[in-house]
């Protein structure tokens, strides 16, 4: 399962994910980094059994984790195949099949909310992101 780890500018500069990781020897498999002064964003794989000890430590240490099991909606009522959300999705969730439909693999979004904005006709939703 995908979570989504945030944590704030007063504990940004702390070790908090090594910790977590040291203390409870579940390992995170990141695939999306960002730090800076203000904040830290971290996406990562972790086995659905190893979720709640992990969350558990980095809750306690300040940060909020939220479960990416709400991935994006396609409205195909709406989309009219432009390609737009294509170039923006950061982690390739859209391509064009050889008729030049959208194809969505939802397994890759991580609920940046990118696309979402981008599309011209407001096809793509991102409903019930719940924190964990
Ligand atoms: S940007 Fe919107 S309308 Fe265009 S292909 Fe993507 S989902 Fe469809
Ligand atoms: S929400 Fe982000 S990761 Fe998910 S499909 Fe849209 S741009 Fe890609």
């Amino acid at each position: 399962m995908k979570v989504k780890i945030n944590i704030s500018s007063e504990i940004v500069t702390k070790p908090i994910l090594a910790e977590s990781i040291v203390e409870t020897g579940v390992l995170l498999n990141v695939s999306q980094a960002h730090f800076d002064r203000s904040h830290g964003e971290v996406v990562a794989d972790v086995l659905e059994e190893h979720f709640e000890k992990i969350r558990h430590a980095l809750v306690s240490r300040g940060a909020v984790v939220t479960r990416l099991d709400t991935p994006i909606e396609l409205n195909e009522d709406e989309c009219v195949d432009c390609g737009a959300c294509i170039s923006v999705c950061p982690t390739k969730v859209f391509s064009m099949d050889k008729d030049y439909s959208l194809l969505v693999d939802t397994s890759k979004c991580i609920q940046c909310g990118t696309c979402v904005e981008m599309c011209p006709h407001n096809a793509l939703a991102l409903i019930n992101n719940k924190h964990a």
